[in-house]
C-alpha cells in the first residue's frame, strides 16, 4: 500500500511541467534570520518582480529561522496581506542550509527557486531562472559573475570554492551560493538528502541532471549585517569538504609517511652522533623540543581532521530531525 503511494507520488513528479501560458506554479524558498531592517522591502522588491510575469502562479515560502527580532511580526503581516505567502516558524534557529531544506519540504511549486533575502540575490534574476527552467534545464544556478562584499569574505569565499573544487568528488560550480532554481523532479529527488551537517549546493550538484548556470552581479547586502560571521563560514566550509571528499583524510597517511621519512632520517643522525661523537651528544636541547612539539602538531592536526569526520558520524548516527517547527501561517497551497 505504501509503495503503491510512494510509486504514484513519483508518477505525478515525473509529469512534464504545465506549457507557458499554463499554470506553472513557481516556489520561492526565503531563508529569514534577523531580517526585521529588510524583509519588507525585500518582499515589495519580489512582488514588483513577478507582477511583470503573470503568466505564473507563485508560492512565497518564508522560513524563519529563529530570528531574535521582528522579523516574525513582519512575515506575519506579509502572510496575511498577500494569500501567496506562507510562513515556516522554526522553533529555534537551526541555521541557513536547514532552514532551506524545510522550505524545500513546504514547497510546492513545478519549480522551485531558493533565494536568501537581503536582497543580494535580485529577485529580478530569478526570473531569468526560470526562463532557462522554461528552456529545459532541470536545476540553473546563478553564478556570481562579481560580488560585493569584503575583501575578507571576497577572498575566503574564492579560495574556498577552488580548494573544494580540487578536492571534492563532484563537480560543485564555482562562485555559486544557493540561489538557484530546481525543477520538481530535482526538488523531490533534494528532498531524499537527509544528512545532517548539510551543504546544499555540493548535494543539488552531486544529483546530475541538466544542470545550466545563469551570471549575475551580487548586490550589497540591502541592511542589517551579514549573518554568516567567520565562525559559521568555517562550519560551512568544513560540512563542505566533509561531505563530499576524503581527501584530508589521505593527505593525513601522506603527512605521516613524510613525518617517518624525517623521523628515520633523525634516527640516524642520533645513533650516528652517538656512536661517533658521544662527547656531544648530551647537548640537544634545542633538537628535543623542535621534534617534541612538530610531532605534537602534526599528530594534534591529524585527530582534528579525523574528529571531523568522526563528529560527523555521530551526529547522523542520532538522528535527531532536522528541524522543528512552532507553526506554519498562511494560506495552505491545497
Ligand atoms: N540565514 C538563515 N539562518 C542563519 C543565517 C542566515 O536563515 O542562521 C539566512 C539569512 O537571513 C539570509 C541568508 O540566510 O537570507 C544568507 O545569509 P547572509 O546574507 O547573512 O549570508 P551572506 O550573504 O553574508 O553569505
Ligand atoms: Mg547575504
Amino acid at each position: 500500500m505504501t509503495t503503491q503511494t510512494a510509486e504514484s507520488a513519483i508518477a505525478v513528479a515525473r509529469q512534464p511541467a504545465p506549457e507557458p501560458g499554463g499554470t506553472a506554479l513557481i516556489s520561492y524558498v526565503l531563508p529569514v534570520y534577523n531580517e526585521q531592517d529588510g524583509i519588507r522591502h525585500f518582499h515589495e522588491e519580489l512582488a514588483k518582480a513577478l507582477a511583470g510575469r503573470p503568466e505564473f502562479r507563485y508560492e512565497i515560502v518564508y522560513v524563519n529561522d529563529g530570528s531574535a527580532d521582528d522579523s516574525l511580526s513582519i512575515l506575519r503581516e506579509l502572510a496575511k496581506s498577500d494569500p501567496r505567502v506562507r510562513v515556516v516558524d522554526f522553533a529555534r534557529n537551526f541555521g541557513h542550509q536547514i532552514a532551506i531544506t524545510a522550505g524545500l519540504d513546504e514547497a510546492k511549486g513545478d519549480a522551485v527557486i531558493i533565494m536568501d533575502t537581503d536582497l543580494q540575490d535580485p529577485p529580478r534574476i530569478s526570473l531569468e531562472l526560470v526562463d532557462a527552467w522554461r528552456a529545459g534545464a532541470e536545476i540553473v544556478h546563478a553564478r556570481r559573475r562579481t560580488r560585493r562584499d569584503t575583501i575578507f569574505k571576497r577572498t575566503t569565499a574564492h579560495a574556498f570554492y577552488r580548494i573544494l573544487r580540487s578536492w571534492a568528488e563532484v563537480d560543485i560550480p564555482l562562485d555559486t551560493g544557493d540561489f538557484r532554481l530546481l525543477d520538481r523532479r530535482a526538488a523531490d529527488e533534494l528532498r531524499r538528502f537527509r544528512e545532517r551537517s548539510r551543504f546544499v549546493r555540493g548535494m543539488v550538484a552531486s544529483m546530475g541532471f541538466r544542470q545550466t548556470e545563469v551570471r549575475f552581479d551580487r548586490d550589497e547586502r540591502f541592511a542589517g549585517e551579514t549573518k554568516y560571521p567567520l565562525r559559521k563560514m568555517a562550519r560551512l566550509a568544513i560540512d563542505g569538504v566533509t561531505s563530499f571528499s576524503t581527501v584530508p583524510l589521505r593527505l593525513i597517511s601522506r603527512l605521516g609517511f613524510l613525518v617517518l621519512a624525517l623521523s628515520l632520517a633523525g634516527i640516524v643522525y642520533a645513533l650516528a652522533m652517538k656512536i661517533f661523537r658521544p662527547d656531544i651528544t648530551v647537548s640537544g636541547w634545542t633538537m628535543l623540543m623542535v621534534v617534541t612539539l612538530f610531532l605534537g602538531g602534526t599528530q594534534m592536526l591529524a585527530i582534528g581532521v579525523l574528529g571531523s569526520y568522526i563528529g560527523r558520524i555521530y551526529s547522523e548516527a542520532q538522528n535527531r530531525p532536522l528541524y522543528i517547527v512552532r507553526e506554519v501561517l498562511g494560506h495552505d497551497g491545497d
